[in-house]
């Protein structure tokens, strides 16, 4: 078998090779015969006359093939203590039912369908629905707030929305369906059906007639086929945050994305159909799309779908219960997992309680792996623990070490080697290739490999400028970083003001709009600081109207509510500090990597162009009192 050295420059020389190859993982309506559609770079198709359904490929083949009673779907819901599994032929009948009550909705190839939901197989089944009919769903995560809902529905413009009537966290139940009745109140768009799972947690969500619908009558349709569809029709969109505070809708194709993450299971994780793997992961990121539903399907693995937490659902030993308890061969997690499991649990006692024997590798992406954390990983559970590098835009990962192919020695600190597909380059500030062990910034060399995004949602000059026209020829990541002399990606944070919270991504610009609709607000700006386990945290800078005789921390309680509300509890903001002015350019702009650089305790030099130096000073000031203050 080839290596990984030689695999690996296949993929870079001879992508159509390559991809066509790989293809062949997947069932195909109509085989496609051009692989890698170059006509208008720099947007690239893949497999663009291949015709094929999605869900076929991860539900219905499989059936065909004898798995049909293999289990598809494992939910783990210690919030809820239940449980249970959906098998292969199951979830093909729940998904072809569910298909055929959208389609009598309205809902055709092309059309969307936002999805709002917990951790429930039911969110699987909407997911495959869409994809069934060649309809494009857009999954929102249930931890943000109406507003951003409401941004998505504008954006999207959704016939139908799916939900369910409350979510259940560790110590309350949330009503999805009163957060959906108030995201539909303030967008403009207004879907003509809402499709709600009456979840017995909770009280029963008030349908109202006739667009209000219940998840179980529209769930008891007669069953319908897929439908085919061409390799370069979109499967989904999801919304991610980039600087500003309008989210971006990352778009996924369905020929590209099937192949993609069927070889991604084979040679990333090393998985053979059959196997159990776990991603702990919400299916509203890019993590859950692709490794808890897409991926396993699509290889005919069984995937664990679970509802709770790494420490207090109910204690620091839930991973190592539910993966013993499944037999789970590869985990994926995030390094705040398991400093959150670490910090509850430093000796790994709740570990000597459970057979782990099955388990082959845990994978770790979403935000930097500390050493520290992975030094206590690896000692604790005595399998290969893998740093991996990835995007919501990226779909699957672009530097990994591929347990498939070849293991890589490990390399303390790195997020290991461009994988097959991916031509990883560093490039200085006048987008130049950096000598080995020169910081700059993390650019992909196009054409993107399959299963990355097409296109941001109706606006291909979105794309392009955040994207494509920084450095021509590339796309380009907004992390920073640099490659050593063995080809190692060593990452250094991002270029922009994108902050990342327990490995969730967020928009500055987001959390300050929030802020700034407080009354007593002039101005405010959001950076994120380290912490120890989340990764980062947001902190805001505030400056108060002239004349405000509101107490300080008074207000700052109101942010808290307010940040909570408008972009929902995943932002984990709690602290402001009022200043009197904020630093700026003599051009005016916001100085917030200074900002950021004072209040995560780096002493910096005032940039150049800083308008008025002694601001920096007042920073410090404010902010050493306001520590003192909470302590
Ligand atoms: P998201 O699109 O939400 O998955 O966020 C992607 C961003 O998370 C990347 O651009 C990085 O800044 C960060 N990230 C993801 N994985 C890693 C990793 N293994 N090491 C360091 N940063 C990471």
């Amino acid at each position: 078998m080839a290596g990984l050295d030689e695999i690996y420059r296949r993929s870079i020389e001879d992508p159509s090779g390559f991809w066509s190859e790989a293809a062949r993982a997947i069932e195909w309506d109509r085989f496609p015969t051009t692989i890698l559609d170059d006509h208008q770079p720099p947007f690239f198709r893949w497999f663009s006359d291949g015709v094929l359904n999605t869900c076929h490929n991860a539900v219905d083949r499989h059936v065909r093939a004898g798995r049909g009673e293999q289990a598809a779907l494992i939910h783990e819901s210690p919030v809820t203590g239940t449980g249970g599994q959906v098998t292969y032929a199951e979830l093909q009948e729940a998904t072809s039912r569910f298909a055929g009550g959208l389609r009598q909705l309205g809902v055709a190839a092309g059309d969307t369908v936002i999805i709002y939901m917990p951790m429930v197989p039911e969110a699987v089944v909407a997911m495959l629905a869409c994809a069934r009919l060649g309809a494009v769903h857009s999954v929102v995560f249930g931890g943000f707030a109406p507003h951003e809902l409401a941004l998505r529905l504008d954006d999207a413009r959704p016939k139908v929305v799916v939900s369910a009537s409350c979510g259940v966290e560790r110590d309350r139940v949330v009503s999805y369906k009163l957060l959906l009745d108030r995201a539909i109140a303030e967008a403009h768009h207004t879907p003509d059906y809402c499709v709600i799972l009456q979840r017995p947690q909770g009280e029963p969500a008030r349908l109202t007639a006739p667009s209000d619908l219940d998840f179980e009558e529209v769930a008891s349709s007669d069953p319908v086929a897929c439908v085919p569809v061409l390799a370069t029709d979109p499967l989904y969109v999801l919304y991610t945050s980039g600087t500003t505070a309008r989210p971006k809708g990352v778009v996924r194709d369905n020929g590209g994305h099937a192949v993609a993450l069927a070889w991604s299971m084979a040679n990333i994780y090393g998985l053979r159909p059959g196997e159990v793997f776990w991603t702990a992961s919400d299916i509203g990121w890019v993590v859950g799309h692709s490794y808890v539903v897409y991926g396993p399907l699509l290889h005919g693995c069984t995937s664990v779908l679970y509802e709770g937490g790494a420490v207090g659902t109910p204690d620091a030993g839930a991973y190592w219960r539910v993966a013993a308890k499944h037999k789970v061969r590869v985990l994926f997690t995030t390094p705040t997992a398991l400093r959150a499991i670490r910090q509850e649990d430093p000796r790994g006692t709740h570990l000597l309680r459970h057979r782990l024997d099955s388990l082959r590798a845990v994978f770790l992406a979403g935000e930097s792996l500390d050493p520290d954390t992975f030094r206590w990983a690896s000692d604790h559970l005595r399998v290969p623990v893998i740093d991996h590098w990835w995007q919501t835009e990226t779909g699957w990962p672009v530097t990994a070490n591929c347990l498939g192919v070849e293991p890589l020695p490990v390399k303390v600190g790195s997020a290991n080697r461009p994988v097959p597909g991916f031509d990883v380059h560093v490039l200085d500030d006048r987008g130049v290739p950096a000598a080995a062990g020169i910081d700059g910034q993390v650019a992909l060399r196009l054409p993107l490999p399959p299963g990355t995004l097409t296109t941001l949602w109706h606006d291909d000059g979105g794309y392009q400028s955040s994207y494509l026209n920084a450095n021509p020829g590339y796309y380009t990541t907004g992390d920073r970083g640099h490659l050593d002399k063995d080809g190692y990606l060593f990452l250094l944070g991002r270029l922009n003001d994108v902050i990342k919270v327990a490995n969730y991504r967020l928009s500055p610009a987001a959390i300050e709009a929030a802020i700034a609709t407080h009354p007593d607000v002039a101005e405010c700006a959001v950076v994120g600081i380290p912490d120890a386990a989340k990764g980062q945290v947001p902190i805001c800078f505030v400056v108060l109207k002239t004349g405000v005789a509101s107490d300080p921390d008074a207000v700052a309680i109101e942010l808290v509510a307010l940040v909570e509300d408008l972009v929902g509890p995943v932002a984990s903001f709690r602290d402001s500090i009022v200043v009197k002015r904020l630093p700026r350019t003599r051009s005016g702009k916001i100085l917030r990597s200074t900002m950021q650089g004072i209040a995560a305790g780096r002493a910096l030099a005032p940039p150049a162009t800083i308008d008025d130096p002694a601001i920096l000073d007042e920073i410090t000031a404010a902010l050493r009192s306001h520590r003192l203050g909470s302590t």
